[in-house]
């Protein structure tokens, strides 16, 4: 069953939304090597309530955390830990907040300080191939020319592995919705894309091969030739000649760029 938006529930899912790009915004202002996942993670959760929202993640299914933490070859829902995060590393942080009954969810990966050329090129194309698929997500399109799109960036022209087994996804009063939305797929195939319907749409591209495993906690995915994997997320509602983008980069963007200890491509 696909539910299709009202103008009103589309502002709702904004505002929500908005809330978790301020919540990454945030942790943008607070990475550097030295701080932990789970400080990150308990200043989130701080923050969201504090905002009058509530942490869409945390027991969802049981999982425990308010952000997904995936760093290096930890592909999505990772655990936030004690670990320190280092020079060298990327971290995905993913989280989501539900605000006046419906459900924000974004997701955006760091460079902790100076990171490989070839890593910094993963970010970068991982990030255009987001804005590729949002491109597609219009009126009268399918949900294969979303996942064409992101395809044909990462894997056919860059040689990434694009993950098969999890994919973007429906969202509003609930975290997950119908439809899927995969991140390979062929141009013209799948569902026809109507005004009003909103969707997360999350590449999860990793550097070598597409292969994936889960790890013992049951949660945290990771790339099976231990290369590091990238993610990017942002819900979108379609509309007839443009999508409408309610999550936003644009406050963790800048909030990069002042962070010395972060690596913006
Ligand atoms: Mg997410
Ligand atoms: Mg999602």
């Amino acid at each position: 069953m696909i539910y299709y938006k009202t103008n009103e529930e589309v502002e709702l899912i904004r505002k929500s939304n908005l809330l978790v790009s301020a919540t990454i915004a945030e942790l943008a202002t607070r990475l550097k090597p030295g701080v932990t996942t789970n400080q990150l993670d308990a200043i989130a959760e701080t923050f969201i309530r504090d905002h009058g929202a509530t942490p869409a993640f945390k027991g969802f299914r049981g999982f425990p955390f308010t952000c997904c933490m995936s760093i290096n070859a930890a592909v999505v829902h990772g655990f936030a830990t004690d670990d320190e995060l280092k020079d060298g590393d990327i971290v995905s942080i993913d989280t989501g907040t539900v605000l006046n009954g419906f459900v924000g969810d974004s997701a955006y990966t760091f460079a902790i300080g100076e990171i490989e050329p070839a890593v910094q090129q993963l970010l970068k194309v991982t990030k255009e191939s987001l804005y590729l698929g949002i491109e597609q997500a219009i009126l009268g399109n399918r949900i294969g020319d979303i996942s064409w799109a992101i395809q044909e960036h990462t894997e056919k022209k860059h040689g990434y592995g694009v993950v098969r087994e999890l994919t973007g996804h429906g969202v509003g009063k609930s975290l997950h919705e119908e439809p899927e939305v995969p991140n390979y797929g062929r141009r013209g195939n799948g569902l026809k894309l109507q005004d009003g319907l909103v969707i997360a749409i999350e590449p999860m591209i990793n550097l070598g091969k597409k292969d994936i495993f889960c790890a013992d906690d049951d949660w945290t995915i990771i790339t099976s030739d231990g290369k590091p994997s990238a993610h990017f997320e942002h819900s979108i509602c379609v509309r007839r000649n443009k999508a409408d983008i309610l999550s936003s980069f644009v406050e963790i963007e800048a909030n990069e760029k002042a962070n010395p200890n972060l690596f913006s491509v």
